[in-house]
Order: structure tokens, then sequence, then C-alpha cells
């Protein structure tokens, strides 16, 4: 396989989950009478440019069924999080009802329905159906199709750039992110600005987050990587912002490589504190597997313990880093006999891999279980402000990543 940014041939793993099923195909009852599909789960590094990437496999086109998708607006944190970005951007760049706003993976309209409000003109780009007609239903405007550069093309013919693109945890989860990257250099005003959010590699090294890897997920970004690929499609980072989501986040601010606004020095400290950390060095990716393996190690042993001792634990969150964990540790309804979901879609399916049922979260009140373990451990507080009668009959919340924490 070779480097999707800069074409050499790839020879460095970075972590190898081994065989697992995509992580958004959830099983009916039917299913569990069927063989289930496995994928190589590997992640590879550069090089060269040092963009860690998961590699290619076959039929990869099968793996993106859209009947689960994920609707943003569930997290209430995260609808409070872009309230907060689309005030903070109406005020900084001026934005008014003169300026046109495009959001690339626009997802349920969490985030654009503020600009609606606010009645600044926008468009939402958003492939999934499901997810753009609950968009569409709040008044949001959006294009069902993927995003890259044959499409941003069009879209300037037709007049349609923009003084803002907002791309919120989509560039991590493009195949080619080259021709992302020319999109969006193609579909932005002269004077427009570009902000991307996505998880920063160098906190899911630091915080051992392996479980953030599924095949759905490409990039593993951090900063000097961005930067790299934003000048190769004739753009440039101008400032970047430090975000506690996903466990660490990094918001870039991007716009043409000849705009006249002046770069912060926050771009150049924080590629300097890249470098410290090692991401310029293979050393820290190699020794990345052996981490995530005591982890994993920990967690197994922690559940065959709980069992000895005849507790009974169940998880909360059936998302794609819980099914990451899961199977990685070949952990199945024996040690973990329910994941509790608040999505409808979810309940009464199964797992993948694991196929531990999904049940509604009213289901606890039932089970009454010893230990609950968050799988999603990015949203660990507020699912416990949400499940607190847990702690009722002694119930006690867990996060396994990046060490078992009770709390
Ligand atoms: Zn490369």
């Amino acid at each position: 396989m070779r480097c999707r940014h800069c074409a050499v041939p790839l020879a460095h793993t970075f972590l190898d989950l081994g065989f697992a099923p995509p992580s958004n195909a959830y099983l009916t009852m039917e299913d569990l009478k069927r063989p289930e599909k496995y994928y190589p789960l590997r992640v590879l590094v550069c090089d060269r440019c040092w963009l860690v990437q998961t590699e290619d496999y076959a039929q990869a086109g099968e793996l993106f069924s859209p009947l689960y998708a994920y609707f943003s607006s569930t997290s209430i944190g995260w609808l409070k999080h872009a309230e907060k970005y689309v005030t903070d951007m109406t005020a900084q760049l001026g934005l008014s009802g003169d300026s046109f706003v495009i959001e690339v993976a626009s997802n349920d309209g969490y985030l654009l329905k503020n600009f609606v409000g606010a009645g600044i003109p926008c468009l939402g780009i958003e492939p999934t159906a499901s997810t753009a007609a609950a968009a569409e239903a709040l008044g949001v405007p959006v294009l069902r199709e993927f995003f890259g550069e044959t499409l941003a093309r069009r879209l300037a013919a037709e007049g349609k750039r923009a003084d803002l693109i907002a791309g919120n945890n989509v560039y991590a989860h493009v195949p080619d992110i080259n021709d992302f990257t020319r999109g969006l250099k193609a579909v932005l005003k002269p004077q427009g600005t570009i902000t991307l959010e996505f998880p920063h590699v160098m906190r899911l090294i630091e915080k051992c987050q392996f479980d953030t890897v599924y095949h759905e997920h490409f990039s593993y970004l951090s900063l000097a990587v961005v930067d790299r690929l934003f000048r190769a499609a004739d753009l440039r980072i101008w400032n970047v912002e430090e975000l506690p989501t996903h466990g660490g986040s990094l918001r870039v601010f991007g716009c043409h490589s000849d705009d006249a606004r002046a770069d912060s020095p926050a771009v150049a400290a924080l590629i300097d504190v890249e470098k410290s950390f090692g991401l310029l060095d293979m050393a820290v990716y190699s020794s990345f597997q052996q981490r995530a393996d005591r982890v994993k190690n920990d967690f197994v042993a922690f559940l065959i313990e709980q069992k000895r001792q005849g507790k009974c634990v169940v998880a909360y969150g059936a998302a794609a880093k819980g099914n990451t964990l899961l199977n990685y540790g070949g952990i199945k309804p024996d040690l973990i006999s329910a994941v509790f979901d608040a999505a409808p879609a979810k309940q009464g399916k199964y797992l993948p891999g694991s196929h531990i049922p999904i049940v509604a979260p009213a289901g606890l009140t039932v089970r009454r279980p010893d230990v609950v373990v968050i799988l999603p451990w990015n949203i660990a507080e507020e699912v416990m402000a949400q499940n607190s009668h847990a702690r009722d009959w002694g119930g006690k919340f867990l996060t396994a990543v990046p060490e078992i924490k009770l709390v």
C-alpha cells in the first residue's frame, strides 16, 4: 500500500488490531444465524510525511452502511459545542445575511440550524439520507452528495463559494484526503475561512486511545501533517485551537495561501510541541502496540475477575469505540451481558463481533448491574449524570481507556 498523501510505499505498522467486523454493522437476531464478515484492522504510518492511516482492504464499499447513522443531536454536549462555534465564528468573521456558509458532513443539521436561526445563508453537504432528512426538517438546505474536488468545482461554477467552510469530524473519515483538501480550496471565497475539527493523533498516542481506531476512520492527524496537506493544496493554516472533544481534538483555521492575514504564533508553537512529543520520529509509533495491548489485557483481566466474583457487568453506549475495544479483547456476553443505548434504532439488536445485546437504558433498573462500563469515555460525565440512579443499588461506573478507572 502507498501513502494516501505522498504515495510512497508504507512499511511501518502503528497498530494491528487483527480482524474486526465494521463497527456500525449492528446485527439482528436473524443475522446471528449467519456468518459474519471480518476485515483486517491495521493502521500504518508514512515515514516520509507521517500521515497515520488505516490500511486499504478489499471491498471497502461494503463497510459503509448508512442504516445506523450517528445522529449528532443525540449528544447534548456536542449541541452546545456547535452552538458556541456558530456564535464565535459569526462574531470573529463578521458573518451576516450576505455571507455564505458550507458545512461538509452536516449530519442532522445540529450545527447549521444555528446559522439558519441567525439568518445567515448556508448549505449542508451530507450523503447519508436519514441524517440529511432530519436536517431538512429543521430548515437546513442539504446537498446529498459526497464532498470532493469535483463537487466543489461544480458549486464554485454555480457561484456558491463560501465565506466559511466548516468540517467537524469529517476530515479523518475521508478516504481520499488530498481530493477533499483540493475541494476545500476550490469552493472557498478569496478571503474565506476553513475550520476543520479532528481528533489529535498526539492525544490518541499520549492517552492510549487505541479504541478510536476503526475502519471508517481513515486518517489520524497531527497539525504538522494537516499543515503539509493544506500547503499541497495551496492553502495555509493560520490558526489552531486545542479542544477537549473526543479525548483531545484540534480545530484548525485555514485560508488561501496568498491570504493577507497573519499566522497566529499558536501554529508554529503547537508544531514544535508535536516535534518534541516525537511525532516526526518512528519510535513513538512503533512502541504504541505494546501500550494498547496492556490496556486491553488489564480490561479483560478485570472482567474475568468480576465474573469469578459473581458480579454483573454491563456496558453503556453502543458506539464504534466500544466495538473496537470489545472485539480486540475478544469480549463476549459471558463477560458483559448487555449494552445500554438510548438510540431506538440500535435497541433489540446486537453489537458486531461481540454479539452483546443492545438494550434501552430503562432496563438498567431491572438488571441492577454492579458495574457499568462506559464505552464512549468522551461522554462519560453525560452518561453518569443521565443514569445516576444506578448508584442507588451500589452500581459503579467504569472507563477502561487509558486505564481502568472506577468513578
Ligand atoms: Zn506519506
